[in-house]
């Protein structure tokens, strides 16, 4: 990736807005705190808004509380008046939300820099690569390749994060020699795996653990034993008291069935119902999102769907994903 006008642009600008996508994972938190540290060192003036809270399991990565909940009050005169707004792990003006009207009304320098696919086109300067594992490797190249600072134990941690969590804690097909050359500077920088490791995972709220029991507990498989899918309802979370963001992870359980490709997790909201979707090998599950509005990853994928019936949403969404069950071997389709 070629990091010059983009070094450029940090040069010689002052003001910057960094956020990234609705229901943040530790790539979108990490590469933000990463990216605010970095320019930070630079001396800038830079904000770190996001649509949606940071999730309690990563408070660790923001013990500052630099990352402010996006209020239209407050934050649209910011977003106005920065010299230039970046969008990470996130090539979509809609996974913003609640922030896109200002993002796009905003005489800003716009930046996206992101490793989805399918990009829309919506930014001056588009950093994005689909075989990068992480948005925070991506970061780590930057801040490599512009040596405008240096890289400490501070944005290390953020950086690791964001690419051991985005690689499955390294076993994702993106994990590249280049990904394990990158960690090894990282833990050189001081970062500990097992500490990371503790606070992303091993320290859920017990009502999270008991959500995941009922979750699984609902799993079904359809016909062909290829398909697994759980659903989670409002109900379902009245009665664990847990919260949406714990939901994370869940959808894996479906994969560690054998024979099944395809795991889809469908998460009942107040006003919609949002789905996940996995996939072993080949299976673009990024297009079977994107039937039904949403996108990703050919392995990781999700959308949001307002209006309907939660059981229409499962049988429809469950009777298309049959069709992409043979594409393993055709990259193609
Ligand atoms: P998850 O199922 O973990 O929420 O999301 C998996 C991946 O699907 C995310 O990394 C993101 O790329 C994509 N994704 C999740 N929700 C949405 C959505 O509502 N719209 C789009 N376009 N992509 C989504
Ligand atoms: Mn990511």
């Amino acid at each position: 990736m070629n990091f010059d006008k983009l070094k450029e642009i940090i040069l010689k600008n002052n003001s910057f807005v960094i956020t990234a996508h609705v229901n943040p994972d530790p790539d979108a938190i990490g590469s933000e705190m990463a990216f605010y540290k970095f320019l930070k060192k630079l001396n800038k003036d830079v904000h770190v808004i996001n649509h949606s809270p940071t999730p309690y399991n990563l408070a660790f990565l923001d013990e500052n509380n630099v990352i402010e909940k996006f209020d239209p009050a407050t934050h649209s005169g910011i977003m106005e008046n920065s010299d230039v707004l970046i969008a990470l792990d996130l090539n979509h003006p809609s996974r913003i939300v609640s922030m896109k009207e200002s993002f796009e009304k905003s005489k800003a320098y716009k930046i996206c820099m992101d490793h989805h696919t399918d990009p829309a086109d919506f930014v001056d300067l588009a950093l994005i690569d689909p075989s990068y594992s992480a948005t925070g490797e991506i970061i780590y190249d930057m801040i490599e390749d512009t040596q405008l600072a240096e890289l400490d134990y501070e944005i290390a941690v953020q950086i690791y994060t964001a690419i051991m969590t985005d690689t499955g804690a390294f076993k994702y097909d993106r994990t590249t020699p280049k990904v394990h050359m990158i960690a090894a500077r990282l833990l050189e920088l001081g970062v500990r795996p097992e500490y990371v490791f503790d606070e992303i995972y091993d320290q859920s709220r017990l009502s999270r653990i008991r959500l995941l029991g009922e979750s699984i507990s609902s799993l079904k498989l359809d016909e062909s034993g290829q398909i697994a899918y759980q659903v989670i309802t409002q109900e379902l979370l009245d009665k664990t008291q847990a919260l949406e963001s714990e939901v994370d992870g869940f959808v894996n359980y479906c994969l560690m069935i054998e024979g099944v490709k395809i795991g889809l997790l469908f998460f009942e909201l107040k006003d919609g119902v949002k789905i996940s979707f996995r996939s072993k090998g080949k299976i673009p599950v990024n297009k079977l999102a994107a039937e039904f509005g949403g996108g990703g990853h050919v392995n990781a994928s999700g959308t949001r769907l307002f209006g309907g019936k939660l059981e229409d949403y499962v049988a429809d969404v469950v009777s298309a994903a049959k069709k992409y069950l043979n594409m393993e071997e055709n990259d193609d389709i």
